[in-house]
């Protein structure tokens, strides 16, 4: 067993907010990294010290540069480094660089990581282990006769996909046959430019899908467990904005098919960590896996909320050698684990839904959030005076409202949304208090496609 004393996060803005509050509860001591221009970042000032990297290439880049990030642990003697999501999160040769180091990566295996992180071995390895996947090529497209072959097998419409996208990029919807090999060579160059890689693979198009994920917890001795899903089809741009648990679109039976799928591909891998199953459910009610993400994720708060099991602090102790069912995670087994109440995220950004969520910037003249009976808020940068910059993604606060049901919780999420006051740069803050007060939304069952489908959400 392994007793961490100091932890790198490789990571700015509210998770390493998240992981740093973790860390404290533990009794460990934080390193945070930042770039020039986060120096004024509320997340450096939480952590115990706080390291500047320095890359001329850009403000990404310093949170990429594995080369400075490792250098740093070993010479601040870390003994583990967390990744959190995005950034260097998903990416094994990082996870594989750091344990050659002698250091712990908080997450799985760097070897899981590649069968896992690439949506076509996931799916591979999901078909192989009978769990459903989209019907489609488990391969990169090698040609157009391929591309007009494979599409045509998969019925129109189809789904163009990056093997490495993420992030709700790196996708394409095709139509009709006509469009398909323009689409496709775009689709692959773009791909390329994005993720460095340019294997696209095809998929049938759900129309209005669901998309439901599964949390799980995996140990170093074989323990894999859920902690149930999580509905994440309220998008734009195939990017989650609200996220709650429980589903309302699915019923028990359905609930345990998913869960229990979730769990076979994780045992399959032998997975490690926390990581999340994601899929897609039609409108017949029958699942899909679609991805596997190897990292904690944004929304994993209602999950704690509703579960009461701090994910994050599993991770770290996870990763220090703890079983499930020691003391210090005291996860007894699946049937210990019972979902109470429900809960749900509002991502609330610095984002303009009336210019297509394009991000804004400037000083935050005002910021005041709400809070009160049945609120979690998860903040990042925000604080009067603060800058808002370009440079990074737009998330300002999580906003997590729980209560006894589901309606419980969303009255809370509008009177904690409505409380938020921030001025000085525009925010999506009204246009989730329309989707909260939607009539679709107060039955949960809104698919993928309900933004789209609803343009009234923007007045
Ligand atoms: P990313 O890794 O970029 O998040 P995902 O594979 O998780 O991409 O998909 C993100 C979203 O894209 C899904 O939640 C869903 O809304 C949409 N999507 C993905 N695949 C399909 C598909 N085959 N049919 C319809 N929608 C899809």
């Amino acid at each position: 067993m392994k007793k961490f004393k100091k932890v790198l996060i490789a990571n700015r803005g509210e998770i390493a907010i998240r992981i740093i509050r973790a860390c404290q509860e533990l009794g460990i001591s934080t390193v945070a990294i930042y770039a020039e221009e986060d120096k004024l970042s509320l997340f450096r000032r939480k952590a115990d010290e706080a390291y500047l990297i320095e890359d001329h290439r850009g403000p990404v880049d310093a949170y990429l540069n594995i080369d400075k990030i490792i250098n740093l642990a070993i010479k601040k003697e870390v003994d583990a480094i967390h990744p959190g999501y995005g950034f260097l999160s998903e990416n094994p040769e990082f996870a594989r660089r750091v344990e050659a180091e002698g250091i712990t990566f908080i997450g799985p295996d760097h070897w899981m990581m590649r069968q896992l992180g690439d949506k076509i071995q996931s799916k591979i390895q999901a078909n192989k282990v009978d769990v459903p996947t989209i019907p489609g090529v488990e391969k990169p497209i090698e040609s157009d006769e391929e591309a007009m072959e494979f599409a045509r097998i998969a019925g129109y419409p189809i789904m163009l996909k990056a093997a490495a996208g993420g992030g709700g990029r790196g996708m394409r919807i095709v139509k009709e046959e006509k469009n398909l090999l323009r689409e496709f060579h775009s689709a692959r160059s773009e791909a390329f430019k994005a993720f460095g890689s340019g294997d696209i693979f095809i998929e049938k198009y759900l129309e209005n899908p669901k998309h439901i994920e599964v949390q799980v917890l995996g140990d170093n001795y074989g323990n894999i467990v859920h902690l149930f899903e999580r509905d994440c089809s309220i998008q734009r741009r195939h990017q989650k904005l609200i996220e709650f648990t429980p589903s309302q679109s699915i019923n028990d039976v359905q609930r345990q098919h998913i869960c229990e799928d979730a769990i076979k591909l994780a045992k399959s891998v032998n997975y490690r960590n926390a990581g999340t199953v994601e899929f897609l459910v039609d409108g017949n009610g029958d699942h899909y896996f679609i991805e596997m993400n190897p990292r904690i994720q944004v929304e994993h708060t209602v999950t704690e909320i509703v579960t009461g099991i701090d994910i994050v602090q599993a991770q770290i102790l996870i990763a220090q050698g703890h079983a499930l069912t020691s003391d210090a995670i005291d996860i007894a087994d699946q049937d210990s684990i019972t979902m109470r109440g429900a809960a749900i995220q509002c991502r609330i950004t610095t984002e303009d839904p009336q210019n297509n969520f394009m991000p804004d910037t400037g000083k935050l003249e005002v910021y005041r959030t709400g809070s009160g009976n049945g609120v979690r808020l998860d903040g990042g940068n925000g604080f009067t005076g603060a800058m808002i910059s370009p440079y990074y993604d737009s998330l300002l606060v999580k906003t997590t409202a729980f209560g006894r049901t589901f309606e419980e919780a969303r009255r809370k999420a509008v009177r904690v949304v409505k409380e938020h006051e921030i001025e000085g740069v525009k925010t999506n803050k009204d246009f989730i208090i329309n989707v909260l007060e939607h009539p679709t939304f107060i039955e949960g069952v809104c698919d993928t496609k309900f933004i789209d489908n609803h343009p009234e959400l923007f007045n």
